[in-house]
């Protein structure tokens, strides 16, 4: 089984990587550093999950132990909704690249469609509570995105939280310059995204699988809310397998070609979801998995329902 996925820019991009949002400051530099020392080569971080800084800590203490040179690693980041309008996109790039001390990422992708009024307020809301837009257009950022590939600072370039519209109208942009290597989106068994999986890869796009354990630290979690690390379907087929539901889960992802970066703070946790290179699901326990679809969303992002761009309204 690959333990890289090849983009469209002919980089490998490692299948696994380690999630950090919601992991504290204080805490997400021994968990970088962590799984570097278990074998991740990735880190999936973002400008809004305000530990960058803490993030570039853990990656270069690690460097300068010994234990990875830079060009072993690949690092994502995301450009956040306030800064949509073209020349605040290399100001995003610049501030996250600075906050890492980073000379380039390997990926950086487009947090969302949306684009927020531009400042200082990651969340401008209205007094209904809803996201005040700003004037850009998700393909004016895509150009400005283009421009930081040709400057050195990023090596490839994609996109997150779009629907096949959406990343239609970039694919079919009078005079793209890089299609988009990559596609973030929330996938797990609650939430298969078979088609979204399907149209991106027909079109030479990896996808990555985000909450793929279902966020059970999202901030909004309601104890009604379904629970697939709970789940005792989930639960039946790993045990036959002498793993976790963690692992199967994670797992579930590898065997699509499905890149997935489950986020930990604990040790053992980053430890045991990286121990799912040694075992392999059945065509028949996919089959099962897939069945447990119920279009269950962990990030809705409900504040942005009127926007233009909302994404979730299509089909896929
Ligand atoms: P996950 O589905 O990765 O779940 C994380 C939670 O699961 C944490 O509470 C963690 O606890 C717990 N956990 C981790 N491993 C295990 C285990 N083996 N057994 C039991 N519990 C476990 O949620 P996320 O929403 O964080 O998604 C992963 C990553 O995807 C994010 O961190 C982020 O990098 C990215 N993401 C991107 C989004 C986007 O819009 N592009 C949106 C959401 C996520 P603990 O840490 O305490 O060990």
């Amino acid at each position: 089984m690959a333990t890289s996925v090849k983009l469209n820019t002919g980089a490998q991009m490692p299948i696994l990587g380690l999630g950090t949002w919601k992991s504290p400051p204080g805490k997400v530099t021994e968990a970088v550093k962590v799984a570097i020392a278990a074998g991740y080569r990735h880190i999936d971080g973002a400008f809004i999950y305000e530990n960058e800084k803490e993030v570039g800590e853990g990656i270069h203490a690690m460097i300068k132990d010994g234990v990875v040179k830079r060009e072993d690693l690949f690092i994502v980041s995301k450009l956040w909704s306030t800064f949509h309008e073209k020349p605040r996109v290399r100001q995003g790039c610049d501030k996250t690249l600075s906050d890492l001390k980073l000379d380039y990422l390997d990926l950086y992708l487009i947090h969302w469609p949306l684009g927020f009024k531009s400042g200082d307020v990651n969340f401008p809301l209205d007094e209904a509570g809803l996201v005040i837009p700003d004037n850009s257009n998700f393909l004016e950022t895509w150009e400005a995105m283009e421009e930081l590939v040709d400057a050195g600072l990023v090596k490839a370039i994609g996109i997150s939280n779009f629907n096949k519209d959406q990343i239609e109208a970039i694919l079919n942009k009078p005079g793209l310059k890089y299609k988009p290597a990559n596609n973030q989106v929330e996938c797990h068994p609650y939430l298969n995204q078979q088609k979204l999986i399907d149209y991106c890869h027909s079109k030479g796009i990896s996808v990555t699988a985000y909450s793929p354990l279902g966020s059970p630290d999202r901030p909004w979690a309601k104890p009604e809310d379904p629970s697939l690390l709970e789940d005792p379907n989930i639960k039946a087929i790993a045990e036959k397998h002498k793993k976790t539901s963690a692992q199967v889960l994670i797992r579930f992802h590898i065997q699509r070609n499905v890149i997935v970066i489950p986020k930990s703070i604990t040790p053992q946790r980053i430890q045991e979801n990286f121990q799912v290179f040694d075992f392999e699901l059945s065509e028949e326990e996919m089959k099962t998995i897939l069945g447990f679809n119920r279009n269950w969303r962990v990030c809705g992002m409900q504040w942005g329902i009127k926007h233009k761009d909302f994404p979730f309204n299509a089909e896929f």
